[in-house]
Order: C-alpha cells, then sequence, then structure tokens
C-alpha cells in the first residue's frame, strides 16, 4: 500500500476508516517494532503512515485519520507540500551535503537573512543553524555563557526544552523526560511561571515579580547568563502566562545583564497566529530558538539573535556535521515562502477561533473542561474533576483514546497528563476540522 498511495494535499481530504484501529498491517508492523526499536522510544497510536498531507495521515490499512497534531507542530504547511517537495527535489538532485563548515552554500545564508529579518526586532542579527530543537537551546545557552561570561541558567516550571543532557536539566517533568537519566548538568534553576488557571489572583507583572525574587534570592544577576521560557508552554500544558509576564520579566532580563531567550520551538512560524508568539505582545528576546515548523518536516533548527551576542563564541565554537543541512535549508525557504504568500498567520487565527467557540461551548455543558486556552492553531483544552481544579489524567487518556479508535489523531500533554491539544496543520479545511471537532464532541459526551 505504501508504494501506492502518493501524498501531498492532493490525498482525499476525508475521515475513511476500513479496519479496526490500528488495523492488521499496523498491528503487524507494531510487532516488529516491538522486536527491533528500543522500547523507550514509544509511540501515540500505533498506525503506521503509508501517506499524508492537507490534514489526513493515510495508513498502511487504508484508513485515512484527521490530522489534529502535525507530527507535534511539525508540519503547519501540511505534509509534502508542492511547494517544499519541488524545492527539495531541486536540492536533492544539485546536492544533498557538503558540510557548511567545509564548503558552505547560499541556501544556509538565505535561510539566516529570512530569519534575521522575520524574527521580532529590527536590530542587527546573525543565525546559526542546527537540526533538532533540543541542539539549538543547548547552542543558545553556549552562546549566552560565552558572550556574559556567567554560568547560571534559569528556567521555568513546566518547561519542556528537549532531551538532550543539558535539555533535560532544564525540562521541569520528571516522567517520561528524566527518570533515571541523571545526573544532570549543573548551574540550572527553576522559577515560578505564570499559569493563569491554576494561579489566580496573580496577574502577569506579580508573576514575574514573583520569578525574580526567587532568581534574585537563589542566584542572583551576576551569576545568571539567561533566562529561557517558551512564551506559551507546549509539553507542559499549553500554558499561556497572563498579560505583562513576559515584558515584565524581559525588561528585568535587559536591566540585569541576563540574556533573555525565547524558546519557540513549538510555537514558531505561525502556528500562534503570529509569526511568532513573542510578537503577540511586542517582547523582543535577545535570542529565539525556532525549528519544529520552521521546514516542513525536514530537521532544521536555529537560533537567531543580537549580532554581539550571536557573534561572542569564537571562530569553530559552533557548528555540527549535518547543522543546516542543504535539503532541510531548501524546505525551509519554501516554507517561509508559503507563510507569507498564504497568509498562514491568518489562517492560523481562523482556525483558533473555529476550536475555541466549539471547545468553550462544549466547557458550558461539560464541567471536566475546566480552561479552554490557547492562541491561533494552538489550543489546548485542562481536564479536571467538576467543580474542581484537580487534574483527571484519566480521563483524558480515554477520551484521546476513543478520538483515535474513531480515527482522529490528537495528543494530550501537561504536567499532570490532563491536557488535550490540537496542532491542526494549517492545510487542514475547515470541513475536516469540523468534523474532527464534531466527533470530539460526541466523545465527550459519550464517556462519562
Ligand atoms: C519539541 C521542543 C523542543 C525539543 O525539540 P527537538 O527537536 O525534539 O529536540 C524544545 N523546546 C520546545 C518548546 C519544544 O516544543
Amino acid at each position: 500500500m505504501s508504494d501506492l498511495i502518493e501524498g501531498g494535499p492532493k490525498l482525499p481530504q476525508e475521515r475513511r476508516l476500513i479496519t479496526e484501529i490500528p488495523g492488521p498491517r499496523s498491528r503487524e508492523l507494531q510487532t516488529r517494532k516491538t522486536a527491533a526499536v528500543a522500547q523507550g522510544v514509544g509511540t501515540v497510536l500505533p498506525i503506521y503512515a503509508a501517506a499524508a498531507g492537507g490534514g489526513v495521515v493515510v495508513d498502511v490499512d487504508g484508513n485515512s485519520l484527521i490530522d489534529f497534531g502535525s507530527g507535534i507542530a511539525v508540519t503547519t504547511v501540511g505534509n509534502s507540500a508542492p511547494a517544499v517537495v519541488a524545492a527539495v527535489s531541486n536540492q536533492l538532485n544539485a546536492f544533498t551535503h557538503t558540510c557548511f563548515m567545509v564548503t558552505p552554500y547560499e541556501g544556509y545564508l538565505q535561510v539566516a537573512e529570512a530569519l534575521n529579518r522575520i524574527t521580532p526586532g529590527s536590530h542587527d542579527k546573525r543565525t546559526a543553524l542546527f537540526n533538532s530543537g533540543a541542539e539549538a537551546v543547548e547552542n543558545a545557552v553556549k552562546i549566552a555563557r560565552s558572550y556574559t561570561r556567567k554560568q547560571a541558567v534559569v528556567a521555568f516550571d513546566h518547561a519542556y526544552h528537549g532531551r538532550t543532557n543539558l535539555t533535560m536539566a532544564m525540562t521541569a517533568k520528571n516522567q517520561p523526560y528524566k527518570n533515571g537519566f541523571g545526573p544532570f548538568a549543573s548551574e540550572v534553576y527553576r522559577a515560578p511561571v505564570s499559569y493563569p488557571f491554576r494561579d489566580s489572583g496573580v496577574d502577569g507583572p506579580a508573576a514575574a515579580q514573583r520569578a525574580i525574587e526567587v532568581i534574585e534570592k537563589q542566584v542572583g544577576a551576576e551569576n545568571l547568563a539567561a533566562v529561557v521560557i517558551e512564551p506559551i508552554q507546549g509539553e507542559g500544558g499549553f500554558v499561556v502566562p497572563a498579560p505583562g509576564f513576559l515584558p515584565a520579566l524581559a525588561a528585568w532580563c535587559q536591566a540585569n545583564g541576563v540574556v533573555f531567550i525565547a524558546d519557540e520551538v513549538q510555537t514558531g512560524f505561525a502556528r500562534t497566529g503570529d509569526l511568532f508568539a513573542c510578537d503577540h505582545e511586542g517582547v523582543v528576546p535577545d535570542l529565539i530558538v525556532t525549528a519544529k515548523g520552521i521546514a516542513g518536516g525536514l530537521p532544521l533548527s536555529a537560533v537567531t539573535g543580537r549580532a554581539e551576542i550571536m557573534d561572542a563564541p569564537h571562530v569553530g565554537g559552533l557548528g555540527g556535521t549535518y547543522g543546516g543541512n542543504p535539503l532541510a535549508c531548501a524546505a525551509a525557504l519554501a516554507v517561509l515562502d508559503l507563510i507569507e504568500t498564504d497568509d498562514l498567520s491568518g489562517r492560523a487565527r481562523e482556525l483558533g477561533r473555529l476550536l475555541t467557540d466549539r471547545f468553550e461551548a462544549l466547557q458550558a455543558s461539560d464541567a471536566r473542561i475546566g480552561d479552554v486556552r490557547g492562541r491561533g492553531a494552538m489550543i489546548a483544552v485542562e481536564l479536571v474533576e467538576p467543580g474542581t481544579h484537580t487534574p483527571d489524567a484519566d480521563l483524558t487518556r480515554r477520551i484521546a483514546a476513543a478520538a483515535h479508535a474513531r480515527g482522529l489523531i490528537v495528543l494530550t500533554c501537561g504536567t499532570y497528563g490532563n491536557v488535550l491539544r490540537f496542532l491542526p496543520p494549517l492545510a487542514i479545511s475547515d470541513e475536516l476540522l469540523t468534523e474532527g471537532l464534531d466527533l470530539l464532541d460526541s466523545v465527550f459526551k459519550e464517556l462519562t
């Protein structure tokens, strides 16, 4: 089957179940997975993909599932978007790799120039390219330490920054990310974030003051190289800080010689209805870290920021064999072009309105939905025991499982495992989005 189906937006945009989920071929492959792949590499929904595009993933049994996950906020422009396929194919025929650190190529420069232009702030900027989000976060910390000649790093409650040693230390949640994998990198400290649903009465500036007090008492600005924050937390539960929190934090960093780093790996590239989540409050980070949505599914990440900070590390201090791979750069240029020409930020805002309206309507009649939040096409519902703030992870799991069984890919997240998150590709049609929402509506009504 996988040889017969072509992906991309031409794939019939429909939910179609012809076997149970997962079907017999997927189950067969899952048995091989268990025998061949380390169990530590988990799978949310073991249907094996044969093709994907627009708003659907088609599996090896011929089932077509609605995609509310985008491979974790990666295929923002859709899978196998024709412009991305064409750009990567051209590059594939020209050359696949020379290593930018050996003999460079123009695609890398074009991506750097584009990121310098579109990221928040009009100051002089530089960019360095890497492969994964975690690798880029690590490099942002390296750069901040090199520039400030200081060592400490502050991350936040509910933060997620990756699975490498330094980024594990920066990530808040033990299971599954950290348990048994220590010792972790030193000089990483944690501050409280603004989490309006669990924080009532603490507005943004007050939450920032609370964090700043912890930082001043427990770390000291004179030791602190960088504050690293997701402007909207991803894995931690799509936590949108109260207005004023991020600007106050950024202002404190600026006043105290601390590099303010925005981890926009999940929020970047039109996902939240602005090009970057920082744009929403006019926050200008010193360094911005991007990945996921940047290259339509090819592995690419970046650190972009103030020229004087980015240029602090010595020549040869940054890089990597594959960083800024030519195929990934070609894909990124096509993605950035699509975001501008198709006004994907506007599309994310439309999707956000559709999602929010539906979930708020559902919340009005279902007290298990404690909170509906997010921005643009990054929306979540937090599930609780009715009338309380007590997390209901079990219900969250059951709803996700029921949605999967009916052909809708949804993801969960949150420190307490009680958040359903919705990250549809911006290429999804209104019809498919509505069908997915209708389906969730009935799942909520049936599961008591
Ligand atoms: C996914 C993610 C990362 C890690 O990216 P990888 O490419 O998986 O290493 C870092 N920060 C945030 C906010 C993320 O969502």
